[in-house]
């Protein structure tokens, strides 16, 4: 199957891990809408919510939210949103269901649909380790 998601999970793409677990992997967005932004996704391949399963859909929820602790202890954002996407006028690029998990500042005046730029992979990379460290 051609999914970027499933060669990242495969070790064929190379991405900035935060964390796996049996079923969920984390990772840094390398198109960061915000400095720190993640994604997590099922090690199982569903396109979407609508045919996710109830089990990868929990422990993706379960990773995002220890995801979104040590985003918080690393980067103190004024805010995190937990963001899903389905279908083309939401702006799933990848389909491969995932969660954001979205630091946001003050101000930041992000909106959704917030379209797909290249990060800094020396800043992302740097930035993933620190995440890490605050896992818990
Ligand atoms: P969507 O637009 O489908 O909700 O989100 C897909 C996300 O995947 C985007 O934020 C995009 O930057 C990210 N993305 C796409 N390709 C890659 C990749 O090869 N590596 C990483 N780390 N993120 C990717
Ligand atoms: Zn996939």
């Amino acid at each position: 199957m051609d999914c970027i998601f499933c060669k990242i999970i495969a070790g064929e793409i190379p991405c900035f891990k935060l964390f796996e677990s049996d079923d969920t992997l984390a990772f840094m967005d390398i198109n960061p809408a915000n400095e720190g932004h993640a994604l997590v996704i099922p090690k199982e391949h569903y396109a979407d919510v609508h045919t996710v399963s109830a089990a990868a859909i929990s422990s993706t929820v379960m990773t995002a939210k220890m995801i979104a602790a040590a985003i918080e202890k690393t980067l103190s954002p004024e805010g995190i949103n937990l963001l899903q996407c389905n279908g083309p006028a939401a702006a799933q690029s990848v389909l491969h269901f995932h969660m954001h998990v979205l630091p946001r500042r003050d101000g930041d005046e992000l909106k959704l649909n917030w379209g797909l730029e290249p990060g800094d992979m020396d800043a992302i990379g740097k930035l993933a380790e620190r995440i890490r460290a605050n896992l818990q």
